[in-house]
């Protein structure tokens, strides 16, 4: 490209002597036309191949004049030189320039034999040249075109200089790139009407070029030049189509009150070719621009926009942030009951809206999530735009969104900003889950509305406690269990809550809050590439027992692109107390998704040795009442050892020996074959992140 517009400019440089040659074998790469005809060559098949010194200067060895030494690629050497074969004496301006991959000797030669003239084209040449020169080093095309106008402007002693670009959909010229006489400055937002009759552009004369006055009977008064000329209240003003590489009209390059050359149209001719290219280039690189990091249904900035923006922001200085994610509830229902594209609009119409409150900052992060950012907003204005969106977004009764928001001052944590927003999201998105349904009266009652304002506070947090190959000593996995913390901040147990929870009716939000979080986790560390293990999850028989239950797990998992091999289904004993037939459905449908599902507590109560026999599960895990009995009571370890070898019996499935705390029972449960340990021998359950550092350090 470059190469090509050095070669347009130095043939626009029709009576110059111009070439180009090899500045270590002198070999004559170019020669201009008017260079060819000085030294009485018709084609560039007379030079090809030959050197600089033999056919300008009738020399059989490089000229001992010869100023390539003295060459740089900033600054042109300027001398003059008696050509003695030629009988002529020239203004000689050399510099070095990059051409085909490698850098060269330009030479511009003006004949002065006869003196006088043509000092003014030269500035012309060298400004075009100069800005060619120092545009190879524009990679950004807005700087380029902005160098360019700066040329033109100085040039031409102008006011001021603009690029009009043409937008076909709008049929409207708008001003994108302007100069004036001091600086680079804001293109004004004036838009002009596609132009009738007697405009530059639609008529693109020969010349390519019109200067007009604001006088001139002859201008078209209402063609788009003389509209600018008189919006700018200018004088006078030269004019250039920009004209695309398919010959349509795509712009115009407006320089309004020039004050001199006015006669001289090549610089700002030549120069428009540049914005051309670097306007095409501009196009190109938006295109791109768009493919990679634009959702192409909503036009949203897409998920891997969205990551780096995240890294962006944890590496700004922020005074404040607020962190918007929302959710379409419901999208598949939408889809199977209104049709696909209903579906597709409802998106549309989402990030629309979002992309109203937070224009550049929004992004469509999977199928039905969005997340907006707020950089540096103060708490009000943040909570007036959250309104906002709340407002405009559930109007209509096919379309529900839960949003979930955090604003924060002073020392920002992105990260844990974005998780509580995704949180309070989730919350929101299951208690619309709950309240659809068709006994929602039952859940609303007061400590449903308390339980999710207390999740959303942050009450209740995860812990995972790892589980023990017995043999080797590795983590095989974890289990996730849930904590919440008090008014005065003590820690509550789940026992003494989930039983609550479970009258009620509402231990779901607690069971899938920490699904949720759960996946999240291990997106997270899937998403910096790191490993973690196959994690249990705790479901009350409530929750298991919902309708939706495989689903709403399904879609939970789907939202954070978790597979569901990495997620252990852990159902009670007390599961058995239900229709076995139902349970062998659902555990044979949960296995089918991919779960892995395991039996918690056995060898309690409720145990039924019928159970393990009717349905597969991948795991049982005998109970710590058991284990805590097995090195000092026959009948314990009696039992723990048919259990171990009826599991082993039955194919794949494992035994998992919870509450271990002694080396004597860690020993025992060897000798009979336990495969797997959880206990405070090993580790109490501990936060993710301890977790993540205590045994999952050597990949983090
Ligand atoms: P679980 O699923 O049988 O979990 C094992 C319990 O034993 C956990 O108590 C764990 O902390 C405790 N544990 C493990 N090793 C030892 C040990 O060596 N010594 C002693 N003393 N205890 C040990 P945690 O966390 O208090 O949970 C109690 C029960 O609450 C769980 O029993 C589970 O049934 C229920 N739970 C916990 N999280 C959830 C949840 O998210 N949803 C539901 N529905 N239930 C949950
Ligand atoms: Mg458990
Ligand atoms: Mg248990």
């Amino acid at each position: 490209m470059y190469d090509n517009n050095l070669l347009r400019i130095m043939n626009d440089a029709n009576d110059d002597t111009v070439y180009l040659a090899d500045i270590n074998t002198h070999e004559l790469l170019y020669l201009s036309p008017a260079a060819c005809k000085a030294v009485g060559l018709t084609s560039a098949s007379g030079y090809q191949g030959k050197p600089c010194y033999k056919v300008l200067q009738g020399l059989d060895a490089p000229c001992p004049f010869c100023t390539n030494h003295l060459l740089t690629e900033t600054e042109f050497y300027i001398w003059e030189h008696d050509n003695e074969a030629l009988g002529r004496r020239y203004l000689l301006r050399d510099r070095l320039v990059h051409y085909q991959g490698r850098l060269v000797r330009m030479e511009i030669a003006a004949d002065i034999t006869d003196r006088g003239g043509g000092i003014k084209r030269q500035f012309a040449d060298e400004a075009i040249i100069n800005c060619i020169h120092q545009l190879g080093n524009f990679d950004d095309p807005d700087l380029a075109i902005n160098h360019c106008l700066a040329q033109i402007g100085i040039f031409y002693k102008a006011d001021c200089v603009h690029i009009y670009e043409m937008n076909r959909e709008e049929k409207t010229f708008v001003s994108t790139y302007g100069w004036n006489s001091q600086e680079i400055c804001v293109p004004n937002t004036q838009k002009y009407s596609f132009p009738s009759a007697g405009s530059c552009v639609e008529s693109n004369n020969e010349a390519g070029f019109l200067c007009i006055s604001a006088d001139d009977r002859k201008a078209g008064k209402h063609s788009l030049e003389y509209r600018i000329l008189q919006a700018q209240g200018a004088k006078k003003m030269i004019a250039v189509p920009l004209i695309d590489r398919l010959g349509a009209v795509i712009g115009l390059l407006g320089v309004t009150g020039p004050q001199d050359n006015t006669n001289a149209p090549k610089l700002v001719r030549t120069l428009s070719r540049f914005v051309i290219d670097r306007l095409e280039k501009r196009a190109l690189l938006y295109r791109l621009d768009m493919l990679t990091y634009h959702d192409s249904m909503t036009g949203l900035y897409n998920r891997k926009r969205y990551i780096e923006r995240i890294r962006e922001l944890k590496e700004a200085s922020l005074s404040c942030l607020g962190v918007v994610c929302i959710c379409i509830d419901k999208l598949k229902n939408i889809n199977s009951t209104y049709g696909q594209s209903y579906g597709d609009r409802m998106l549309i119409r989402t990030a629309n809206i979002l992309n109203g409150i937070c224009p550049g900052d929004a992004y469509r992060i999977s199928g039905d999530m969005f997340a907006g950012f707020f950089p540096d907003i103060g708490r009000e204005d943040f909570q007036c735009l959250v309104e906002q969106l709340k407002a405009s977004v559930n109007v209509k009764d096919t379309l529900h969104i839960s949003i979930g928001t955090k604003w924060s001052p002073g020392e920002i944590d992105v990260t844990e900003q974005i998780i509580d927003a995704e949180n309070l999201m989730g919350m929101y998105k299951q208690s619309y889950y709950v309240s659809t349904r068709a006994d929602k009266d039952a859940y609303c009652s007061k400590l449903k509305n308390k339980l999710i304002e207390e999740i959303k506070n942050g009450k209740f947090t995860v812990l995972l406690q790892p589980k023990i190959h017995l043999k080797t000593g590795k983590v095989t996995g974890a289990e996730a269990l849930v904590r919440k913390s008090g008014t005065s901040g003590e820690i509550i147990s789940p026992a003494m809550f989930i039983p609550i929870y479970e009258k009620e009716g509402i231990v779901q939000l607690i069971d899938y809050y920490v699904l949720e979080t759960v996946c999240r986790t291990m997106r997270d560390r899937i998403s910096s590439k790191k490993s973690f293990p196959l994690t249990s999850v705790n479901f009350s028989r409530i929750t298991i027992m919902d309708e939706g239950f495989v689903e709403n797990i399904c879609n939970i998992l789907k939202r954070y692109g978790i597979s569901p091999n990495m997620i252990e289904v852990e159902m009670t004993e007390r599961m058995t107390e239900t229709d076995l037939q139902v349970l062998a459905a659902l555990v044979k449908q949960l296995r089918g998704i991919g779960f892995t599902v395991s039996l918690d507590d056995f060898g309690t109560e409720y145990s039924n040795l019928a159970t393990l026999a009717s349905i597969d599960f991948d795991t049982i895990k005998i109970d710590k009442s058991m284990v805590d009995h097995i090195v000092t009571n026959e009948n314990a370890r009696v039992i723990v050892e048919h259990a171990i070898q009826m599991g082993k019996a039955l194919d794949q499935t494992e035994l998992v020996a919870e509450g271990i705390e002694t080396y004597e029972q860690l020993h025992t449960l060897k000798q009979l074959n336990c495969d797997v340990g959880q206990g405070y021998y090993f580790s109490k359950p501990l936060t993710i992140s301890e977790f993540c550092q205590r045994y999952l350090h050597t990949d983090d």
